[in-house]
């Protein structure tokens, strides 16, 4: 990163930390997501456009070194989220806000490393029309 995209991004990040610190209550997973996603990611599923609701995620396309990794939380989504925020306001591009059904099939085709297995899955998909 350039000196002034770092600069710019610590802009970002101090702007929206203090309208972030100006919310009262606002500590809860749901208060959490419900801001961002309004926020950086118009309210709705990259994918599919469904507005945000039940079971949305902020999915990472990529990892960092220092990152917020759900496993690490041991399931207590507010204390993830209140880490998370902190990525998503240094670097919102990093994120795409997915509805449930999405993230999880952005996150199994991601997990298919298989370049013929993949090649095959996208052709199948070619050759169905239901
Ligand atoms: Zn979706």
């Amino acid at each position: 990163m350039s000196r002034n995209q770092s600069a710019s991004s610590r802009r970002y990040y101090l702007k929206h930390r203090e309208e972030r610190m100006e919310l009262s209550g606002f500590n809860k997973a749901k208060e959490i997501k419900s801001y961002w996603a309004k926020k950086i990611y118009k309210n709705r599923c990259y994918v599919c456009r469904k507005p945000f609701g039940k079971g949305f995620a902020f999915h990472h396309k990529w990892y960092e070194q220092i990152d917020a990794r759900y496993r690490d939380f041991n399931g207590n989504t507010d204390k993830y989220h209140r880490e998370l925020e902190k990525f998503i306001i240094s670097n919102p591009k990093r994120f795409l806000l997915l509805c449930k059904a999405h993230h999880h099939f952005v996150e199994w085709g991601a997990s298919i490393k298989d370049k013929g297995l993949w090649n095959r899955f996208l052709i199948a998909r070619r050759m169905t029309n239901t």
